[in-house]
């Protein structure tokens, strides 16, 4: 996902673009808006961490970016290309180095595993919107 406050700042180009620049494929993509109980199913694992309602307003607070990205080693390479949660700790070049502003409004999510990746990418797409 490409999180509210990147598409705000009118980052949503700039993402996609070092997506492909890493050799990520999107095989799906959707432009919407999370609602508090949206976003609160999605992020369901994290409803015993202190920041969840937070998260789940932060989440729902304006539109976002939904994709599902098929490469090889998926997971792993775009927690990579995103860098660490909090972009104080992120690499250079790392999409939230550039683009994150804190450890709560950090510009995008990825999948933390393959398992993970499948539920989520059902969360947004039918079978309809994958090619
Ligand atoms: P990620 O996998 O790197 O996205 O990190 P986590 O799974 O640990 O957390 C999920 C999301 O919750 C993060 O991307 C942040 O948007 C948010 N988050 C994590 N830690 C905090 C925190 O301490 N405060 C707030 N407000 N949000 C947080």
């Amino acid at each position: 996902m490409i999180k509210p406050d990147a598409v705000k700042a009118g980052n949503i180009g700039n993402i996609l673009q070092m997506i492909n620049a890493a050799g990520f494929r999107i095989v799906a993509m959707k432009y919407t808006h999370l609602t508090m109980d949206t976003a609160g199913k999605f992020y369901e694992v994290h409803k015993e961490r202190p920041f969840y309602g937070e998260l789940c307003e932060f989440m729902s607070s304006g539109p976002i970016v939904a994709a599902i990205l098929e490469k090889e080693n998926a997971v792993a390479d775009f927690r990579t290309l995103i860098g660490a949660t909090n972009p104080a700790n992120a690499e250079e070049g790392t999409i939230r180095k550039k683009y994150a502003t804190s450890i709560g409004e950090n510009a995008v999510h990825g999948s933390d595993s393959d398992e993970n990746a499948i539920i989520e990418g059902n969360f947004f797409f039918n079978g309809l919107e994958r090619f």
